[in-house]
């Protein structure tokens, strides 16, 4: 930290880290961009990183992972909720007539795969957890009940009554095949709206289009599941009035959730969502608005298996799984990814690979293209945004891009901050540390 305070090139290091906005583990890039008069060839411009602070350029992470970064999540977290606002209430160059179309916010979760701890409450008071009066015994001495009112925070909560009974293959198998269910359900949701209305699913188009946004979130057992906003436009997508087949949607909605399966064909196992489905309509002013709703998926958006207790990196088929700073439930679900992962007739579902996600590699946040705008639209348009700030703070001369050709050589130097740049850091961009660890990556 002293070394870098006193670095004659402090303030302009200081300045990279304000511009990366306070980013955990800046990627460190080495390279130079020319441009050229593409009439005369002349260099008109020349940057190096040869003149920046160890010469390298210090840039975002652009993680989605709180855990790893909380400034570029944040950033992700911003453009997922304006996204999601923009498929519910229009902007971002949807049409705000998209408000009137009938939406669906829906929570698809995971079946059981045996009883866990979990806090119930009837008006803010605890109930017992899980208590049965001629409760059994599992084959492992263990009673299968519990009278504890556990408190919120109580780290038994998610985690089985008896281990050994718990379906840990089961619970890390359907997050692997997760994904594949809800695209069955997006696939069974509009051909049974489809038929509801009298029609095929081709002939649907004409008339009318469904649009979906998913999060996925995992629950304390260390199961994903999942919430989405399902839009009904019309034949155009959301420029185009939807027709008025409103509760045909739900009743479509709820078929596809209670049919679609998804197999492990290796192992003859079959899964499906679980019984619990929640389905509420998104509205302007009722219960559930779009501002609610496009807050809580975008804070699901930047959190990863770790709010479980698991890592937030890969696990090494070398590691000692015993060795892992991890609790006992989040160990044994690893431990089953590793070993299903090494079965090749598995080899598609990645287990091993996904290990540290519990299973599951499908993406975070999707949608359907018609939805609204993209992440890389949002991006392009603060990028352009920036480029513009810096032309008139006078880092680039200003260029038509016709005229000119722009060279660029980038490469990959290393990322991350010691600690005591990370300390640095966080007084520069009021970022706070994270709590364990840190250095280098
Ligand atoms: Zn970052
Ligand atoms: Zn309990
Ligand atoms: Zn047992």
């Amino acid at each position: 930290m002293i070394a870098r305070l006193h670095d004659p090139e402090f303030s302009r290091w200081a300045r990279q880290i304000k511009r990366a906005g306070g980013c955990r583990q800046p990627i460190h890039l080495r390279g130079k961009v020319e441009h050229y008069d593409r009439a005369t060839g002349r260099l008109l411009h020349r940057y190096s990183t040869l003149h920046e602070p160890n010469g390298v350029l210090r840039v975002p992470c652009k993680t989605r992972r709180a855990s790893r970064c909380p400034a570029c999540a944040e950033v992700y977290r911003a453009d997922t909720y304006q996204l999601i606002r923009a498929g519910l209430v229009g902007g971002k160059g949807v049409p705000e007539t998209v408000s009137t179309h009938p939406c669906l916010f829906i929570t698809l979760t995971a079946p059981s795969f045996g009883a866990v701890h979990t806090r119930r409450e009837n008006n803010g008071k605890a109930l017992p957890c899980h208590a049965r009066r001629d409760a059994e015994t599992c084959p492992h001495g263990r009673t299968m009940s519990c009278t504890q009112r556990h408190r919120a925070d109580d780290p038994c909560l998610g985690e089985p009554l008896c281990p050994d009974c718990y379906d840990y293959d089961g619970s890390v198998l359907f997050n692997a095949i997760s994904p594949e269910l809800w695209r069955r359900f997006t696939l069974a949701l509009r051909r049974r709206f489809a038929r509801l209305n009298g029609l095929t699913v081709k002939a649907l188009g004409e008339y009318a289009g469904i649009a979906f946004a998913k999060v996925a979130e995992y629950q304390r057992r260390g199961v994903v599941h999942f919430h989405a906003v399902i839009r009904l436009d019309g034949p155009d997508g959301p420029s185009s009035p939807p027709p008025p087949w409103t509760d045909s949607l739900e009743e479509a909605a709820r078929h596809a959730a209670a049919v679609v399966t998804a197999e492990v064909k290796p192992l003859g196992r079959t899964f499906r969502w679980g019984t619990q489905l929640d389905i509420r309509r998104i509205s302007l002013d009722g219960d559930l608005t779009e501002q609610a709703v496009a807050a809580y998926i975008a804070k699901y958006a930047t959190k990863a298996a770790e709010c479980v207790g698991t890592l937030d990196r890969r696990v090494q088929p070398l590691d000692d799984l015993d060795a892992l700073p991890v609790r006992d439930h989040a160990r044994r679900l690893i431990a089953a990814c590793m070993r299903l992962g090494s079965d090749v007739a598995l080899a598609d579902l990645r287990l091993t690979h996904w290990a540290h996600m519990l299973g599951f590699r499908g993406h975070f946040s999707t949608k359907s293209r018609r939805y609204s705008t993209t992440l890389g639209a949002l991006r392009a348009a603060r990028e352009e945004h920036r480029r513009t700030e810096e032309i008139t703070t006078g880092r680039l001369p200003l260029l038509d891009e016709d005229t000119v050709l722009v060279v660029a050589h980038w490469q990959y130097a290393g990322q991350g901050l010691s600690l005591g740049e990370q300390l640095l850091a966080a007084a520069l961009t009021g970022v706070p540390l994270p709590s364990v660890g840190g250095g280098p990556r």
